[in-house]
């Protein structure tokens, strides 16, 4: 008897490890949903310690705002530039800065992250209306990314009433971070959502959907297969207003002050880098389809490009990936 009940003992706590074992070394799923950075942020986690990952994307973003990218809060080293003149950045931060003036300037100024006063007008965050012609004048002359300087250690602004804006950006910097916290970790698959920008992470194949440049956020026009990287949609339908029966949108040309009007409706951009998806998407919208192009592949980036009149442009090899969902949409001839 005694030996029958050794034995079930032994059976019981065999399982019992066992069960323990398979619990630890499961794969997991978890999700979140929250609002960051201004914008909608979501997150699906798979691995071993999902859970753990999906509250340290939580805090990675959140820390990145408030310690670096927000123009809003007293404790970001943005506002403090804004403010102060001058700031102490970490070579991290100062890379990025230096990569965001290269595409400035690859751009010919068409990405220009010294805008913040004419956005500031235009006030999109808030109740929108178009400023007055000479407000804008006034506040283009106090932009340009020669009127910053930046170094290893630091970053200076040569013009006190500058304000740097890294909206166009900032997006895709975040997905960066959270790509290098992942890459410290254990996660096995992960998709990653900051407003227009998406991290996919993991091993295989995504499928993502562009979105329907005027339908809602569930509406798509195309699906692309992909491998992991990041993509960054900038379009006219994120922030707009009507006046007078006319649109008005949130990207503007650092040459006049005034939404971009080109007749594109969004680009998107799909690179390794979050954060050169985020800015050559935003830089590709401002300079149009044919320069938008030629600065994409310059940066070894993909980018979808269109157009109010529902034509769809590609480069790279994108074309064979992407399959138009909706019959309003056709590729360019050619
Ligand atoms: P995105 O949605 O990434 O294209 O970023 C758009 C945001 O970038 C705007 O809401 C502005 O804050 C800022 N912005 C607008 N025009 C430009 C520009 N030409 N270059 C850089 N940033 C811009
Ligand atoms: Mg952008």
């Amino acid at each position: 008897m005694k030996k029958i009940g050794a034995i079930i003992v032994a059976v019981s706590v065999s399982i019992l490890v066992f069960l323990l074992v398979y619990d630890a070394v499961q794969i997991k799923t978890a999700t979140t949903e929250f609002f960051s950075m201004n914008t909608f942020i979501s997150a699906k986690v798979e691995g071993i310690n999902a859970a753990e990952d999906i509250k340290k994307i939580e805090s990675t973003v959140e820390e990145l705002d408030t310690r670096l990218l927000s123009r809003t809060a007293d404790t970001s080293l943005i506002f403090k530039l804004n403010q102060n003149g001058e700031i102490t950045v970490d070579p991290e931060f100062a890379a990025q800065l230096a990569l965001l003036a290269d595409v400035s300037k690859q751009s010919g100024g068409a990405f220009d992250f010294t805008l913040g006063a004419v956005s500031d007008l235009w006030n999109f965050g808030g109740t929108p209306a178009v400023p007055e012609e000479q407000k804008i004048a006034d506040a283009l002359l106090h932009s340009g990314i020669e009127k910053l300087e930046i170094s290893e250690t630091s970053v200076k602004k040569n013009d006190s009433s500058l304000t740097v804006d890294l909206g166009a950006s900032g997006k895709g910097i975040a997905l960066d971070y959270v790509k290098s916290y992942l890459d410290s970790g254990r996660c096995e698959k992960a998709v990653v959502s900051v407003g227009g920008s998406v991290l996919l992470y993991g091993k295989g194949e995504f499928s993502v959907g562009i979105r329907n440049p005027f339908g809602d956020s569930s509406s798509s026009i195309a699906t692309l297969k992909l491998k992991e990287g990041c993509i960054s949609t900038s379009g006219t339908y994120e922030q707009s207003f009507e006046e007078n029966g006319k649109l008005y949108h949130h990207i503007l040309n650092p040459e006049t002050g005034y939404p971009v009007e080109n007749g594109l409706v969004s680009v998107t951009v799909i690179s390794e880098s979050g954060l050169l998806s985020d800015a050559l998407s935003t830089a590709c919208f401002v300079l149009g389809t044919e320069d938008g192009i030629k600065l994409a592949e310059s940066y070894g980036a993909q980018a979808i490009f269109i157009t109010a009149d529902k034509t769809v442009y590609t480069c790279g090899s994108i074309e064979n990936y992407l399959k138009l969902t909706d019959s309003d949409y056709s590729f360019a001839e050619g």
